[in-house]
This record gives structure tokens, C-alpha cells and sequence, in this order.
């Protein structure tokens, strides 16, 4: 039992789970590969609503009524694409952090290490795609 309870926190205590430092390292580009790109389309996509906001001031003195309603609707738009992009930022910011803790990439059900080629495809999966299908068969 003492036996059995040393092995699983020494297993426990080991943050790769079996991953080996070269995954990690793949792991680690890709995610900072897409927190980069995020954050340079979370940046433009700024500079596109202020400019979009500051035509707006200008030219709100000859607005009719049609106008104003397309103009809404681009900065309705602008607004979600901005959501959505800051929201894919902080998921790759968190996963590089978790990354940095040791607890990135494994699964939450059953804690093997996620493929990195699953991790490629989906930066953001929290379980394995076994766990998920058995997930996906319980909800359904
Ligand atoms: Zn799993």
C-alpha cells in the first residue's frame, strides 16, 4: 500500500507524464506561434474599429437614416470579431502558462499526455480525442 501510494506521487510528481522535452518544446512553439498571430489580428483589428469609429464622428453630421443603420452594423460586427479574437488570445496565453506549470496538454480524464498532433490542430483541448468521444457519448 506505503508501496503503491510512493509510486503514484513520484507519477504524480513528474510534470512531462511521459512527454518527452523535444514535444514540449514543439508544443511550446505553436502555441506562441498562434498567441503571436492573435495578437497581431487582436491589433489591427483595434486600429480597424477606431478608424471605423472615428469616420463615424466625422461624418455623423450628414447621416441619414440608412446609413447610421449599415454603419451599426459594421461596428456591431467589428465589435464581436474583436470579442473572439481576444478571447482566442487569452486561451493560447493561459495554455502557454499552464505549458510553464507542467500542466498543459494532458488530458482531464484521464491524464494521459494529449498527442501533439491534436494539441496542433486544437491548442486549446483539455481532454485526449478517447475521452472526448466518451464524453460526447454520455452528453448525447
Ligand atoms: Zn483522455
Amino acid at each position: 500500500m506505503l508501496v503503491n501510494g510512493a509510486v503514484v506521487a513520484g507519477k504524480g510528481a513528474s510534470t512531462a507524464k511521459g512527454r518527452s522535452a523535444e514535444e514540449f518544446e514543439q508544443i511550446r512553439v505553436i502555441l506562441q506561434g498562434r498567441f503571436e498571430d492573435l495578437d497581431r489580428e487582436y491589433e489591427e483589428a483595434v486600429a480597424q474599429n477606431t478608424r471605423l469609429r472615428l469616420v463615424e464622428i466625422g461624418d455623423a453630421a450628414g447621416d441619414d437614416q440608412a446609413d447610421s443603420g449599415s454603419k451599426t452594423a459594421e461596428r456591431d460586427a467589428a465589435t464581436s470579431l474583436l470579442r473572439t479574437l481576444l478571447d482566442r488570445r487569452t486561451q493560447a496565453e493561459h495554455a502557454l502558462q499552464r505549458l510553464d506549470e507542467g500542466t498543459y496538454g494532458n488530458c482531464e480524464g484521464c491524464s494521459n499526455p494529449i498527442p501533439v498532433e491534436r494539441l496542433e490542430v486544437f491548442p486549446s483541448a483539455t481532454t485526449c480525442v478517447h475521452c472526448k468521444q466518451v464524453r460526447e457519448r454520455r452528453a448525447s
